[in-house]
């Protein structure tokens, strides 16, 4: 099996070529892609560089989200994981895996575009974990659309509501609450710096997040808070087969990449482990790009 740490070949490390032409409603399900990601079930190995933290990460069900949590587990932290109501399926696999690993998951479904809900994860954090050290805002909203006529207000405003409303919801909840060491690691894209022409909201988006970021990382520098972020390019995960992507694009996806293939979660969520370790101490303010290559500014 391919796992993270044996030395290979990267560009046939993981499923090469497209996928197959697949459409799932809402938010989608991991349990639904055709293949199967990879999000480090059976792989993910901990070494303690999470021991005892307390995280909350957005998103948690699939994806880049539940690589994220499976991997905090692992290395020691107990987990609130944030998903929509829909993806209850998929968030109680995630949920067995933390415990699995020995550690408090903590369930929290609720839309994070509504502000108390936002606000109310981080209650959440600190009344079942007992505090908060760690939070990975990886939840986002993508919604392809192909021409600038085609965006809704509805859907202009839920993409900034859930990428960047609820970012800022969530991190001004929590800050009065974080002890110094605390790690806040927030998720952008590609698409921050080589926007696609049909996701003009999303891609917008995207580089707010990094703005914010790096501005909000010089603020809170002082008290010991650390803010960066993870910026994916291409990855296998619902969001790209519930219109996140033209259904027609999908076996073309990942190919662009200079590794050629398109990314596993499992393959990012040692970027997110990095960064909220105190291996990464020095690190604050700083774009992580995992995106099979393709130049960033
Ligand atoms: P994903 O569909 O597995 O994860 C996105 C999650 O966002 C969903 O599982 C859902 O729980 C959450 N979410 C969306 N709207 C929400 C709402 N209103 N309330 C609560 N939760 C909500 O897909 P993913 O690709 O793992 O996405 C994770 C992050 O990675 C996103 O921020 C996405 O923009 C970013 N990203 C993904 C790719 C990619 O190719 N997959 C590329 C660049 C960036
Ligand atoms: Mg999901």
């Amino acid at each position: 099996m391919t796992d993270q740490y044996t030395f290979t070949n990267p560009v046939d490390q993981y499923h090469t070529g497209g996928f197959d032409e697949q459409y799932q409603e809402g938010a989608g399900l991991a349990r639904e892609l055709d293949p199967k990601p990879d999000h480090g079930e059976q792989t993910y190995r901990g070494t303690d560089r999470l021991a005892g933290r307390k995280a909350l990460v957005t998103g948690a069900d699939s994806g880049i989200g539940r690589a994220a949590a499976i991997a905090f587990a692992r290395e020691g932290a107990d987990v609130v994981l944030s998903y929509l109501p829909s993806e209850q399926a998929d968030a109680e696999e995630v949920a067995g895996l933390v415990r699995d690993a020995g550690r408090k998951a903590v369930l929290a479904p609720g839309d994070i575009a509504d502000e108390q809900t936002a606000r109310g994860l981080v209650r959440t954090a600190l009344d079942e974990l007992g505090g908060l050290d760690l939070i990975a805002n990886v939840a986002g909203k993508q919604q392809t659309q192909e021409s600038l006529a085609d965006i809704t207000s509805e859907q202009f405003d839920e993409t900034f509501k859930t990428n960047v409303y609820a970012l800022f919801w969530i991190v001004q909840e929590a800050l009065p609450h974080l002890p110094a060491g605390s790690s806040i690691i927030n998720t952008s894209s590609i698409q921050a710096y080589s926007p696609s022409p049909t996701l003009v909201d999303y891609a917008t988006t995207k580089m707010a997040i990094n703005t914010f970021s790096k501005a909000l990382a010089q603020q809170v520098a002082p008290q010991g808070i650390r803010v960066n972020v993870v910026a994916p390019g291409p990855f296998w995960t619902p969001l790209q087969t519930a219109g996140g992507q033209p259904t027609e694009a999908l076996p073309e996806f990942g190919q662009q990449t200079p590794i050629g293939r398109a990314g596993q979660p499992a393959e990012i969520a040692p970027a997110y482990v990095y960064l909220a370790s105190a291996e990464s101490g020095y690190v604050t303010g700083e774009t992580l790009n995992v995106n099979g290559g393709m130049p960033t500014p």
